[in-house]
């Protein structure tokens, strides 16, 4: 297949385009680089665009031959989502629809989506399944929920078909050492901590100590970008093969508290990597723990990085021997 990755230059979306390029399909990355870098991709075409500009989108289909999608492109900081909804709306909703009109136009049926764990919001059912009530804290995650929507109204209407995949915490760095995380403003916590350990950093801060949790520090589920990278390919093909649209979580089914993540990469950088506590960061919920079982069962989808000390030392390499980022 010929398969357009929008958001190919991203973090993510560098490690889905490396992932795909040792498969038989063809990857043509579109990304307007406003935040991703050209040198994260590391091989297929590359066409600068952006969504808003449905000519341009509408060349690329014909130009490609393109067969089906992998949409990462979007705004992704929920703090600037609260503070800016409209550049929200505009880039993941309104400038996603003219990629899903132009898939209509161009007879193209299958759809991967970049979804998020924030599409939940405040759960107090741990593990986090599918079917829990979705009631997103942020305009991030209502943007990222009203596009599933809108594909679950395309699939009933043009027959478009859509598979889309909730993050957890995506971290970890390709074992390569090529591509890793290089975002700015920078807010992730495996990241901060790591550029803290570089001397990068004066402080970091741990937002909140009094959570109700086992170390009163908030509990995430990190997942290995790679395993990221894998469920897209087994997502894509699996439309192509006739699977309905359908919509999971991506987590490793374990939780690790902001202490765990800072006392495990002391053990891989191998020195004591200083912290403060600080005040709570607005719109945190205390634990998020995905299910993962349903896209283990239906797409047979196996992560090979599960182990925080894994995670944080594929991370750890990229920041070491890329201190400035590409
Ligand atoms: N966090 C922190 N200090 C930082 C950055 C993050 O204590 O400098 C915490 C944050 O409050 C959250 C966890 O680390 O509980 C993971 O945050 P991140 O932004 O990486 O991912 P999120 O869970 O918000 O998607």
């Amino acid at each position: 297949m010929n398969i357009l990755v929008t958001g190919g230059a991203g973090y993510i979306g560098s490690h889905v385009v490396k992932e795909l390029l040792d498969t038989k399909h063809q990857v043509i990355t579109y990304d307007n680089l406003q935040k991703g870098h050209k040198e994260a991709v590391l091989g297929g075409k590359f066409v600068e665009g952006d969504l808003a500009d449905k000519e341009l989108l509408t060349t690329t289909f014909k130009d490609y031959n393109i067969d089906a999608v992998i949409h990462l492109a979007a705004d992704s900081l929920v703090g600037e989502s609260m503070e800016e909804p409209a550049k929200y709306y505009q880039n993941n909703m309104v400038n996603g629809l003219n990629l899903l009109d132009v898939m209509v136009e161009n007879n193209v049926k299958n759809i991967v989506f970049s979804s998020t764990a924030a599409t939940y919001g405040d759960v107090d059912h741990i593990p986090i399944t599918e079917d829990l009530p979705k009631e997103p804290t942020s305009v991030y995650g209502r943007s990222k929920l009203f596009f599933e929507q809108i594909m679950q109204d395309y699939d009933q209407a043009y027959n478009l078909k859509y598979i889309s995949l909730r993050y957890f915490n995506a971290s970890g760095a390709d074992e390569s050492g090529q591509i890793g995380e290089d975002h700015n403003p920078e807010t992730h916590l495996i990241p901060i901590v790591l550029q803290k350990a570089l001397g990068q950093r004066d402080k970091l801060a741990i937002f909140g100590t009094d959570y109700p949790t086992r170390d009163g520090t908030c509990v995430r589920d990190y997942i290995h970008v790679t395993d990221l990278a894998q469920a897209h390919i087994l997502g894509i093909e699996a439309l192509a093969d006739g699977k309905e649209s359908s919509i999971y979580n991506l987590g490793n089914g374990d939780g690790y508290s902001v202490k765990e993540v800072i006392e495990t990469a002391s053990e891989v950088v191998g020195k004591e990597i200083e912290a403060i506590a600080g005040e709570r960061r607005a719109g945190d919920p205390a634990t998020l723990i995905a299910s993962s079982e349903k896209i283990k069962k239906e797409l047979g989808w196996k992560p090979q990085y599960g182990d925080l000390k894994t995670i944080i030392a594929t991370a750890w390499q990229w920041h070491k021997n890329h201190p400035q980022g590409f």
